[in-house]
């Protein structure tokens, strides 16, 4: 078709690549800017939860996904100790499953309808009278567009152009993350709580597990010179099997400061809006940040069919958008000021508060994140 719409998804992560995927139609063409040097993913694991599940099947990318992933049938909440403070089973028409991260974007970036251009990172957008954007690279480049899609992350610089509302906003604690292969094939998750600090344990596939663990700290702290390693085994040396295993078995582990935002509307200025982490980041206490990227992305694509690139079409999706996300924002920081308390007093009170917990209540209250299902919304 001539005089096709020119579309600019700025980061190749979930939220881009899922918009993309999800514009199935032939009126745009659609260009992909990733920074990096490479499309691709760290070497860690990702629980997608059925609410996000459903944007992959809409997409007929499920068998793949789950021939590619482990399911959380049940999941274990217990103290350092390794005493069970409760257990859940998710049942859903969908499961929980974890995937590396590596493998679910490959998925995502199989036989994708995308011109992709690595080595782009985009320094500015520029939005001129016509109603068209420019786009300024680090490396000198301009090129023009008639919308465009920032699904750059949580340091987003589409954002900067549209919101700019400053950096994000430490929440006093660091993740440490790997993949391991393990002898263990048991098939459930487990969340362990210590004081200040937590690890979480997901089955990929085979006998490959994710784990993470966090720790109080301050911003980007260096593990130098006791070195990443050492200073985990001295950390969780004395938590409950198979812990300090993990941690030692890992050859890569990856760290990161915990980040996010407050909720803030207004994403969209002209044909240019933010999907993803560029939109709404949250801290990961609900494992929901690429989830909501892939139900964003979802939602734009449809809107943008639905009524073309107007003003409407933005306007609609984060009408649709933007409260849930809210909520997952805080709701997860809540939780995880809950997961990182250091007061032994206020330990003891949540620890008992998970024991006396029914599963039933405990299964409602994530619930009304799980069971949303975006393919069912009157876009
Ligand atoms: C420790 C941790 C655990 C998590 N666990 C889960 C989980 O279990 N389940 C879940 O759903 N979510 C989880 N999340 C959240 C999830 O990782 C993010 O929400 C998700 O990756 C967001 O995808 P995105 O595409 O919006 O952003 P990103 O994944 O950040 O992708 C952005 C892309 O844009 C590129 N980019 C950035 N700037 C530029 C630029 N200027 N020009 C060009 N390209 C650029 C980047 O290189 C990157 O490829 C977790 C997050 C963390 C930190």
């Amino acid at each position: 078709m001539k005089n096709k719409k020119q579309i600019a998804i700025i980061g190749g992560g979930i939220a881009g690549l899922t918009f993309a995927r999800c514009l199935t139609t032939h009126k745009y063409d659609i260009h992909i800017y990733e920074k990096k040097e490479h499309f691709g993913e760290v070497g860690a694991a990702i629980s997608v939860f059925p609410n996000a599940l459903c944007v992959m099947d809409h997409l007929g990318l499920l068998p793949d996904i789950l021939e590619n992933s482990g399911q959380l049938k049940t999941v274990y909440l217990k103290t350092s100790k390794g005493t069970i403070l409760s257990k859940t089973e998710p049942k859903s028409d969908y499961p929980v499953i974890c995937i590396h991260r590596a493998d679910l974007h490959k998925i995502l970036l199989d036989k994708l309808d995308a011109r992709l251009y690595n080595n782009h990172s985009l320094k500015k957008i520029t939005h001129f009278e016509n109603g068209q954007i420019e786009l300024e690279f680090e490396h000198g480049e301009n090129r023009i567009f008639d919308a465009v899609i920032g699904a750059d992350g949580i340091h987003s610089v589409v954002r900067k152009c549209i919101i700019n509302d400053g950096p994000p906003i430490f929440r006093g604690y660091s993740i440490w993350r790997g993949v391991v292969k393990t002898h263990f094939e048991t098939g459930y998750g487990s969340e362990t709580f210590g004081k200040g600090q937590r690890v979480g344990i997901v089955p990929i596939k085979d006998g490959v597990y994710g784990w993470w663990a966090t720790c109080n700290e301050v911003f980007m702290q260096d593990d130098n010179p006791e070195g990443t390693k050492k200073k985990l085994n001295r950390l969780f040396e004395d938590w409950h099997y198979p812990i300090p295993d993990l941690i030692n078995n890992t050859d890569h582990i990856l760290k990161t400061s915990l980040i996010d935002r407050i909720p803030k509307r207004g994403w969209t200025k002209g044909n240019a809006t933010l999907i993803g982490d560029a939109a709404h980041p949250t801290t990961p206490n609900l494992g929901q940040g690429g989830c909501m990227a892939m139900e964003g992305a979802f939602i734009l694509a449809k809107s943008v069919q639905k009524y073309g690139l107007t003003k409407k079409a933005f306007a609609r999706y984060e009408e649709l958008q933007y409260p849930r996300s809210e909520s997952i924002i805080k709701e997860s920081l809540k939780l995880g000021k809950m997961g990182q308390l250091s007061n032994p007093v206020l330990i003891r009170l949540r620890n008992f508060g998970f024991k006396i917990m029914p599963s039933s209540v405990a299964m409602k209250m994530i619930d009304k994140y799980f069971s949303y299902r975006v393919t069912a919304l009157e876009i």
